[in-house]
């Protein structure tokens, strides 16, 4: 395999002493600094805002991780503007020296990656391993779309006698990223750094539940050397600030991982063409997921058991990639169920910045809630095979195994976005993969087999963006395994993958005759 210079930065080793030191001397340093207020910044400035929304601690809700001041639509403006203002100077640039910036941030963050962990730790109850993973994942977006962009812009000469003919890239303006909370870091800095490496400037309009991380982004990306207004932070509430910048005739794209239902809304308001809009706006959108594992009789039950439990455990399941479900075939259905269970109930459920911890909380209260009611839909049809008690003074949920599941369920086709597994029994290998495709979505699904026809099959006929065979589903690596996909999960482009900043610029030709 050709080295073409990227590798993926490796997560923290906390098995060396110094490595777990520093994390656990930034759990504490970081708690030493809640409570203290991120303001929006607007072309390099803080700007005061008039409401506030307090970030509270999913592990422990007592505990206010920070206050967040919300950006009016006035202020909202003034993002546009100032990214308007900035684009000229930013699109002039070389991509080397855009992407210069970006490996100067990717670097901060490598330096300041402990610090970074906690903050995603208690701000959004991810446990530890999991939010460093987020910082190696968007250390490498910065150096990835850097050297994509490097790539990308050598121009295509085809020419004839006579004729020379390029074909280039250029920037298409102004773009908006709204972030989900469940990746408050990676995805956020991802979408943004994609677009700032194709010459876009930007601006980030993160989850409320996690605009503390998004100030952490901000202040990178201004530490990084960014020019002011090229990168632009403003927190808000979606419904009114989101919304308002998606209608802004001055914005050209707008990149969104979220909801099936807000990404929807988006596309809709984006089509519509406003007063003064000179041209279309593009939507990138990544939405959900129902992913499926099937475990075939061929299969590792050693290996599926741990795949499938991290796959739909980590993050308390709260990945669009998670595992949802999962079909097992009759011949190995009791014994596999048997010791899911078994292994699950294994798993530590407490405060996400605990070393032990394996399962921390979902969310936030609505969360909690809107889980809870699809087990007790569970308890009614289907059979509970795992619920267990957990602590009551952060919004924990049971990890839940619902088994002899009916594929048409509500359990089995709606997205849960919690710790809540279906596990479906099917009697054929074809029976088995007609249920796997049997949702509206298409994002990540896996195959637990050792028998070669079978994986042959899935490859041709399982309707996913990314499958994963004989390994757990979620994870995704930069450059690795490109990210995404189609049908109701999204428009079918993959983050960290040759093809995602395409979507950010656009390409033109220039015929001369010579
Ligand atoms: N890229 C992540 C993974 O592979 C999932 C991202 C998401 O949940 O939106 O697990």
């Amino acid at each position: 395999i050709a080295f073409d210079g990227f590798v993926n930065a490796p997560d923290a080793d906390y098995s060396q002493d110094r490595e777990r030191t520093a994390a656990e001397k930034a759990i504490q340093s970081v708690l030493h600094q809640f409570g203290k207020t991120y303001f929006p910044v607007i072309n390099g400035e803080s700007i005061p805002t008039a409401s506030f929304v307090e970030s509270l601690n999913p592990s422990n809700f007592k505990q206010v991780v920070g206050k967040i001041g919300l950006a009016s639509i006035p202020q909202a403006d003034l993002a546009v503007t100032a990214a308007k203002q900035a684009f000229p100077a930013w699109k002039k640039l070389s991509p080397k020296s855009r992407g210069d910036i970006l490996r100067k941030a990717a670097d901060l963050m490598e330096a300041q990656r402990a610090e970074l962990t906690a903050w995603i730790v208690w701000e959004v109850g991810k446990p530890l391993r999991e939010a460093d993973a987020e910082v190696s994942e968007a250390i490498d977006f910065c150096r990835y779309y850097a050297k994509e962009m490097e790539r990308i812009s050598q121009p295509h000469q085809r020419n004839v006698p006579g004729e020379d003919n390029t074909y280039i890239y250029q920037p298409r303006g102004v773009v908006v990223v709204i972030s989900p909370w469940n990746f408050p870091f990676a995805i956020a800095l991802g979408m943004s750094v994609a677009a700032l490496a194709a010459g876009n400037t930007v601006i980030l309009k993160p989850a409320e539940q996690s605009s503390v991380v998004g100030a952490k982004i901000a202040e990178v990306l201004q530490a990084s050397g960014m020019p002011k207004g090229v990168f632009n932070y403003l927190p808000g509430i979606g419904s009114e600030v989101g919304a308002h910048l998606v209608k802004h005739p001055n914005v050209h794209l707008i990149a969104f991982t979220g909801s099936q239902q807000v990404g929807c809304q988006i596309y809709a308001d984006a089509a519509i063409l406003r007063p003064g809009q000179k041209h279309m706006k593009r939507v990138i959108a990544e939405m959900g997921g129902k992913n499926t594992i099937v475990i075939d009789e061929s299969s590792d039950l050693d290996q599926a058991v741990v795949g499938v439990m991290n796959s739909a455990f980590g993050y308390a399941g709260q990945k669009c990639s998670a595992c949802s479900r999962v079909v097992v075939l009759s011949p190995v259905y009791d014994n596999f169920l048997h010791r899911l269970v078994e292994a699950t109930r294994s798993l530590v459920v407490n405060e996400a910045h605990l070393p032990n911890t394996k399962l921390g909380p979902v969310i936030d209260a609505d969360a909690q809630a809107k889980i809870r009611s699809y087990i007790a839909k569970g308890h009614e049809t289907a059979k509970v095979a795992l619920e267990m008690p957990v602590p009551e003074h952060g919004y924990y949920v049971s990890p839940t195994i619902l088994s002899e599941v009916e594929p048409e369920s509500a359990i089995a086709q709606e997205e849960i976005f919690g710790p809540v597994l279906a596990v479906i029994r099917a009697e054929s290998f074809e029976q088995a993969l007609a249920i796997a495709n049997n949702t509206p979505y298409a994002l990540t699904g896996g195959l637990y087999s050792r028998t070669p026809s079978h994986i042959d099959r899935a490859y041709r006929e399982f309707e996913v963006g990314n499958l994963y065979v004989n390994r757990g589903i979620t994870g995704a690596l930069v450059d690795r395994q490109p990210f995404g996909g189609f049908k109701l999960s999204g428009i079918g482009s993959k983050a960290g993958g040759p093809d995602y900043l395409l979507q950010f610029l656009e390409p033109r030709v220039i015929t001369e005759n010579t």
